[in-house]
């Protein structure tokens, strides 16, 4: 008996793997440090926490309307068009799910349609290094990922001039994820008008059904004086702009599971109804009585958001200096969410004082943790581009950043 080849076949994420051993090795008394998890270590709003608590109290505990109720899906709406100026959202528009995450797998359910008999698979266009789930979950949906790598040197941006000639009349998808994990560098406004325009041009042309996912979960995590724009909020293609966002970065709500998303216009809302209907066959909705909670975050906790904003911007700052200071590594600056992701290539072809050798982003992550105790995310996993980096994530206090850079700098030096 065996399970089915769609279950079977998806890799289990790195970055759990390596928390697990992080942990298995903490169990045996070593003292590790974890930049591997990728969730802030802050408390969720007080506020936050109240509002789902005075909602049970007034017993909110039944099932809610699958997209969300019509209250909170307003705030959303109102925010996304005050905050993010994506025109033509209403609360018609939003659906909130269990985390950005299922957001983002059931708006690739909405949007690819499996391939016809001896028909090209819907293609998803996505820059690399990206995101672990966004691979998996286009295959779920039965959709072809085209990566198109990007570099270092270019912090990790996807180009105008890749992206045209990545496009082909089976485009269907162009996943963008600004700031980005696990980048933790973000585009400027002119950056992604111009790849708007791009979008648009081959929308007119050869990709009639390009649609744009926006991918914002980081938005409040910036800080280098780049301000977060939203690809949406660029008229030509509004209506075919997606954007998800979610209570998860912001707000220091990961094991709230909740994230939602928009559309514009008249396919706005045909992509709200299709997910709003994959939804209500799976899940139904989050929990009735997060809902207040959802509202208080979005309108009562500027104040908290914009104080771990700062913590984070110091955080960086720190973790970029001694990325740099150590011989041969190359990272760009951090500009958002919570990582860096350092290219550690001049470590391959070396050796371990313990012997081991290291030849790629696992193996120098793998004898890291082991020989120093120090937890990254090797880069493979994130697609091209990704092989010669590891992921550092900042989310921990200054404390541990010195502690664990300081160790990874020894380690480093003492390779032969
Ligand atoms: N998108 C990106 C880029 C992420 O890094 C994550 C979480 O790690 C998510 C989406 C999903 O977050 P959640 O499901 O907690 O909202």
């Amino acid at each position: 008996m065996e399970v089915s080849r769609r279950a079977g076949s998806l890799k289990p994420s790195t970055t759990l793997a390596v928390t697990a051993k992080a942990r298995e090795l903490k169990a045996q008394g070593v003292e590790v440090v974890s930049f591997a998890a990728g969730e802030p270590d802050f408390d969720t709003p007080q506020r936050v926490k109240d509002a789902l608590i005075e909602a049970l109290r007034r017993g909110e505990t039944k099932y809610a309307p699958v997209p969300g109720d019509p209250a909170t899906r307003k705030v959303i709406a109102d925010k996304l068009t005050r905050e993010n100026r994506l025109p033509g959202v209403t609360p018609d528009h939003v659906v909130i799910s269990s985390g950005g995450k299922q957001s983002l797998a059931l708006l690739l359910q909405a949007l690819i349609d499996p391939p016809s008999p001896g028909g090209a698979p819907a293609e998803v266009l996505l820059p690399t290094p990206a995101w672990v789930s966004y691979a998996p979950m286009t295959e779920l949906a039965q959709g072809r990922v085209v990566e198109i790598p990007t570099i270092a040197g270019a912090d990790f941006k996807v180009t105008p001039a890749a992206l045209e000639r990545a496009i082909t009349p089976n485009s269907r998808v162009l996943i963008l994820n600004s700031p980005g994990n696990p980048t933790g560098t973000m585009y400027d406004e002119s950056e992604l008008r111009a790849i708007a325009g791009v979008v648009a041009r081959a929308a007119a042309t050869i990709a009639p059904n390009l649609v744009v996912v926006s991918d914002e979960l980081y938005e409040k995590i910036i800080y280098a004086g780049i301000p977060h724009f939203s690809i949406g909020s660029v008229p030509e293609i509004a209506e075919r702009t997606v954007t998800v966002n979610g209570l998860s970065k912001a707000y220091a709500m990961t094991g709230w599971r909740i994230g939602y998303l928009a559309g514009s216009a008249g396919f706005g809302l045909k992509v709200a109804k299709a997910v709003a209907t994959l939804q209500s066959q799976s899940t139904t909705s989050i929990a009735t009585f997060e809902l207040p909670a959802i509202r208080a975050a979005l309108t009562e906790c500027a104040a908290e958001v914009e104080a771990m904003r700062r913590e984070y911007e110091s955080r960086a700052k720190i973790t970029y200096a001694l990325l740099k200071a150590i011989p041969g590594i190359v990272c760009p600056r951090p500009t958002g969410a919570f990582y860096a992701f350092p290219d550690i290539s001049c470590c391959f072809g070396r050796q371990s004082p313990a012997g081991r050798r290291i030849d790629s982003a696992a193996s120098f992550a793998g004898t890291l943790l082991e020989e120093a105790h120090v937890a990254v995310v090797p880069g493979e996993d994130f697609g091209a581009g990704g092989e010669r980096c590891v992921r550092v994530t900042f989310a921990c206090s200054e404390d541990e950043i010195r502690k664990g850079l300081g160790a990874m700098d020894r380690f480093i030096r003492a390779l032969r």
